[in-house]
């Protein structure tokens, strides 16, 4: 049994969930210890609760301490089965991130899979859906896995309500991924989703994204969404470029000017720019487990996050693979997975 401590780093969900993954693609067992111990509100909360749900539900496997606010859990994988499933969060805790749970371990069964997830879509410090689908998704069927993901209904935090639908075809194999350069920029644009809440704070949004990304308003989107999307609102930025497409996000929160969340993802969107690198920190960590599991990939990346440092430490538990870094010039680091 591997055990993992899930106080390490940046001692977060991703540890939880990265482990699940793992777990269920080697068909090891694992016990992660002191979960999310670093937290304010350490252990299991509804999200990380559904992702070992989610774990067990697709391999009939078990879990011992699945019960929120549980700070340890032993989980012990069975064989992965596709078919149909459905898992409610019933917070606004993200689809994305338990999806992302149990996404790589369904490539290895033997038949396509749906999977239907409902809770928060928009909400921070997790990936958004349109993050998926631009950014992270065309790069997992560069490496073999056509993954569709549709956005059925936005969920917002903090409340919610959203629902996401994944297919998820049988990929076994995964190549390995290159991606030293971002290549030419195609097009650049920003969106402002809306839901429920005066249009102004979308508008005053991508005014600030005009000023300081120098963009012209052909550039700038108002989305506004029908009232069954709940209240919320995000913004996005949508970098395309030959090789790779980079989303950076703001989301609405009361008390937070539309102005300061615009500058929020300006300002990670300019960091990139300047970054030259091909991706940006949250793809950075997100790549790391399907090249791993590919057994050899390269990427360019800005400074290493904890979050990166993190998930490369608990992968190379699970995986015979070493995950090296370099720095490549002033702006850029070069990150190697072989095996
Ligand atoms: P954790 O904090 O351990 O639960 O992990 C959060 C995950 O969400 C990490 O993989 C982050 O890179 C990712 N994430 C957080 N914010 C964003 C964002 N704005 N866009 C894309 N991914 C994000």
């Amino acid at each position: 049994m591997i055990i993992i401590d899930g106080s390490q780093g940046e001692g977060e969900g991703q540890i939880l969930r990265t482990s699940l993954a793992l777990s269920l693609w080697t068909q090891q067992p694992v016990r992660i210890e002191h979960i999310r111990a670093k937290r304010a509100k350490p252990g299991l909360l509804r999200q990380h609760l559904t992702a070992v749900q989610a774990a067990v539900a697709i391999s009939k496997g078990q879990a011992k301490g699945a019960e929120l606010g549980s700070r340890a859990l032993t989980f012990s994988p069975g064989k992965v089965q596709g078919g149909d499933f459905r898992f409610a969060i019933g917070t606004a805790g993200s689809c994305t991130l338990v999806l992302q749970t149990i996404l790589f371990p369904l490539l290895l069964a033997e038949r396509a899979s749906t999977v239907t997830i409902t809770g928060g879509t928009h909400n921070p410090s997790a990936p958004p859906v349109d993050f998926l689908q631009r950014a992270f998704l065309p790069l997992l069927a560069r490496m073999g896995a056509p993954v569709e993901v549709t956005l059925k209904k936005h969920g917002f935090f903090p409340g919610g309500g959203g629902e996401i639908v994944t297919r998820i075809q049988p990929c076994p194999i995964l190549q390995g991924l290159e991606l030293c350069e971002r290549g030419e920029r195609r097009r650049s644009f920003a969106e402002a989703y809306i839901a429920s809440l005066p249009v102004h704070i979308a508008e005053r949004e991508l005014k600030t994204v005009g000023e300081l990304m120098n963009w012209r308003k052909e550039q700038l989107f108002v989305r506004g969404l029908s009232g069954h999307n709940g209240i919320g609102n995000a913004l996005g930025i949508i970098l395309e470029h030959e090789h790779v497409t980079e989303v950076f996000t703001g989301f609405g929160e009361r008390g937070v000017s539309a102005e300061t969340v615009a500058k929020t993802a300006c300002d990670e969107a300019l960091d990139y720019i300047a970054s030259n690198a091909a991706v940006g920190p949250h793809l950075a960590d997100q790549l790391l487990l399907p090249l791993a599991l590919a057994g050899s990939g390269r990427f360019t990346m800005s400074a290493p996050t904890q979050h990166f440092t993190t998930n490369a430490a608990v992968i190379e538990r699970f995986l015979p693979i070493r995950i090296g870094v370099e720095k490549k010039d002033l702006t850029r680091y070069d990150t190697l997975i072989v095996l």
